[in-house]
């Protein structure tokens, strides 16, 4: 009896393929890869199940060609998570499967780190070795090898020319160990902070969940100590020998909280993130799979690293759109995170200081699971916050007067000032007063954004770059930059604050992670006092000096297509107001708007994230958008609008036909052009489809799928499926 291999393959493919086990088999099990024919080539596959049924015919079926491992790569937990996601999201099993491997493992690398030894061989240690006393070098080696002892390769790194010498002539030996695993206790040196009752409470509410299945909401104001509970929360994993995975947003990744946990737990770590070679993330998964990382810290991906003893996964920023994956495999690794902690049998906790709806409509269904730190840690006082009303108050190059009152103060108290705006760039329009052109993105429905220091126009959507120009290609009147960018910002406050000392955080200002060090440098030992930047200044930084913080332009959020629009505002609001005034100092918080009256600022202002929260959520219920429903856009791209306009149409009438069957209907929404049709030179079109019931959605969906992909079109038109969307455009 002969038994079926089905294999996942790094292919678009939406199926498994099948194969006859290699000949001189061993045991198999899933999660392990293997070396298998694939067309003419040799390609890495991952084993999912061995059954006795296959559609292709005995006489066709190939055989694998060499096992790789010995052991699987995923456990079977992991390994069933990562099945269960590409059907969830929609997605090609081999494309999941390899988006969880470090390339390494992709391309065929051992699973396990080897250790290399030398050592006498038998004959080494029973014959006497003749060596000239001339051969000092052969001496030299062997009063160290002559023990009998085995050695590390690294540490004969002098002695290769000998080694080889003495490998030729039969006397040594060269051994391969798997590295033994550390093991190391956690030692905590440093006092600890004493915790306040809230944070007391909230620790021993993820203590008490250990070791099961829960997912808790630290829901804990900026400032509240949410890190703090965090560390205590992993000493007691450590305590019981498991293993804790952190999840941090991209940007919030740094040495120093890297730097936070070494200081606490001096224990081997495992940190992932998008900037390590081949070699280093090859490094750190394995030290995460073997256990000898004890604390995994990473980004998105990092949801998916194979641990020995998961005891428990935290969501740090849980509301933090990177999370998503918008692109290729889309899926969100907040919501993997709490289906993996589920399959483990262990807690999750999602911290956030302005949780996403979601998050918090769930931990509200669950009262028990709502863990708040509503209090800033130690004497910190909240920031107090206020509108300022931009049709009373001119703006001076984006800056209102009592904007630059506020500036003078704080600066003139010895402070440091914060100011957000979530645009880069000199000014988003490059126009002309004459005739009223502006300049285009020859690619994109979009404009160019003009970048002035170096001189060129950029799309901020496809990155298009052309010189800039200083007369209307259509008129030849003299044209001019229009609205305001982080960098025009910039140049404002230089002029008017001669005295201060500015630091510009965005994309074009760091590009890598040393230019963000040595900014946040320049700002922690107080040489800058003014900070001017995009979301990546507003994200996680902690500036204990920070007595003002001003929103620039509130206005681009209110009146937002997206239905998270107002969700993104209020979170930005909350979060660039956390960083003012954190250690003994008040903080103030200014926000620009035309829209003073506008119910979203009203409700921050009086009640906080809460209030508006409790506003958003039910004019989502009413409105039957997510958390109360479920959502999957499916998106066509291709040369013309008609041509993706025209796939999604049959694909709605796939979808309308199975959804007849269904017990609850899909709401079908377009297909209609995207809001930005033209990006990059692809025109765009999409359908989104609403269901108040997520499995009826999902069984639409699957057999919808199968039939989308028969279409003529389908392999002619990009398209992808997206579920749970967080960008509608
Ligand atoms: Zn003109
Ligand atoms: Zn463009």
């Amino acid at each position: 009896m002969s038994s079926i291999l089905h294999f996942a393959i790094d292919t678009p493919l939406r199926r498994v393929f099948d194969y006859l086990p290699p000949s001189g088999a061993s045991e198999l099990h899933p999660g392990q890869r293997a070396w298998v024919p694939f067309g003419k080539r040799r390609v890495v596959g991952v084993l999912l199940s061995v059954d006795n049924h296959s559609d292709v015919p005995a006489s066709k079926m190939r055989r694998v060609a060499d096992l790789i491992d010995t052991s699987p790569v995923f456990d079977t937990e992991l390994l069933k998570l990562l099945v269960w996601a590409a059907e969830y999201y929609h997605h090609p099993i081999g494309e999941v499967i390899a988006s969880a491997l470090p390339i390494a493992l992709r391309d065929g690398a051992p699973q396990f780190a080897t250790e290399i030894h030398w050592r006498l061989s038998e004959q080494g240690r029973h014959e006497p070795i003749q060596v000239s006393s001339r051969a000092t070098k052969l001496q030299a080696l062997l009063s160290i090898i002559g023990d009998e002892q085995p050695h590390r390769d690294d540490r004969l790194i002098d002695h290769r020319v000998a080694l080889r010498n003495l490998l030729k002539r039969g006397l040594v030996e060269r051994v391969e160990t798997r590295t033994v695993i550390e093991s190391v206790a956690p030692r905590i040196d440093t006092p600890l902070p004493v915790l306040s009752s809230d944070q007391q409470c909230a620790l021993q509410a993820i203590v008490d969940s250990l070791g099961t299945f829960r997912t808790l909401l630290l829901y804990g104001v900026t400032g509240s100590g949410k890190t703090e509970v965090y560390l205590r929360a992993i000493d007691q994993v450590l305590q019981r020998d498991e293993q804790a995975l952190i999840l941090v947003p991209e940007i919030a990744l740094t040495p120093q909280l890297v730097e936070r946990f070494h200081i606490r737990f001096k224990l081997p770590m495992a940190v992932l993130h998008s900037g390590l070679s081949n070699t280093e993330r090859l490094n750190a998964w394995r030290a995460a799979r073997t256990g000898n990382a004890r604390i995994v810290i990473g980004t998105r991906s990092a949801v998916f690293t194979a641990l020995a003893k998961p005891g428990l996964i935290i969501v740090d920023e849980e509301h933090d759109s990177s999370y998503k994956q918008q692109e290729g495999f889309r899926y969100s690794a907040r919501d993997l995170a709490i289906v993996r902690a589920q399959r483990h049998g262990i807690p999750v906790v999602l911290g956030s200081a302005t949780p996403s709806l979601e998050t918090l409509q769930r931990a509200r269904r669950n009262p028990a699971d709502l863990l708040r730190l509503p209090q800033r840690a130690g004497i910190a006082v909240p920031p107090i916050l206020k509108l300022v009303d931009l049709r009373h108050h001119a703006a001076n190059q984006g800056l209102s007067t009592p904007v630059m009152q506020a500036i003078r103060v704080h600066l003139d108290a010895g402070n440091q000032v914060l100011l957000y705006l979530n645009r880069r760039g000199y000014a988003p329009v490059l126009f002309c007063p004459q005739c009223g052109w502006s300049a285009p993105c020859m690619s994109c429905d979009a404009r160019m954004t003009v970048h002035m220091r170096q001189g060129k126009l950029q799309c901020h959507h496809c990155g298009n770059e052309q010189a800039l120009f200083t007369h209307c290609p259509s008129c030849n009147a003299e044209v001019k930059p229009v609205g305001q960018g982080t960098e025009r910002i910039e140049e404002t406050l230089q002029a008017l604050f001669p005295d201060g000392s500015i630091a510009r955080i965005d994309r074009d200002s760091i590009s890598h992670k040393g230019e963000l060090h040595a900014a946040l440098d320049r700002i922690n030992s107080g040489e800058a006092n003014i900070l001017v930047g995009t979301q990546m200044l507003a994200k996680g930084h902690h500036f204990p000096n920070v007595t003002l913080a001003v929103i620039l332009n509130a206005d681009q959020g209110l009146f937002s297509a997206d239905f998270r629009g107002s969700e993104k505002l209020a979170q930005s609001i909350v979060q660039v107001a956390g960083r003012a005034g954190r250690g003994d100092r008040a903080g103030e918080v200014l926000i620009q708007t035309e829209y003073p009256d506008h119910p979203l600022l009203q409700r921050l202002l009086a009640g906080g994230y809460d209030a508006f929260a409790d506003a958003a959520l039910s004019e989502r219920e009413t409105a039957l958008w997510p958390p109360f429903t479920r959502l999957v856009l499916i998106r066509a791209e291709t040369d013309t609008t008609q041509r993706a306009i025209e796939i999604l149409q049959a694909a709605r009438r796939i979808l309308h036909k199975t959804s007849q069957t269904a017990s609850r209907k899909l709401q079908l929404f377009g297909p209609a052009p995207a809001p930005m049709t033209r990006r990059a030179g692809v025109h765009r079109a999409q359908l989104l489809l609403r269901a108040t019931h997520a499995a009826a959605l999902q069984r639409v969906l699957s057999q919808a799928v199968t039939q989308i992909e028969l279409l003529p079109d389908a392999k002619r038109v990009r398209w992808s499926i997206d579920v749970d969307p967080i960008e509608l455009f």
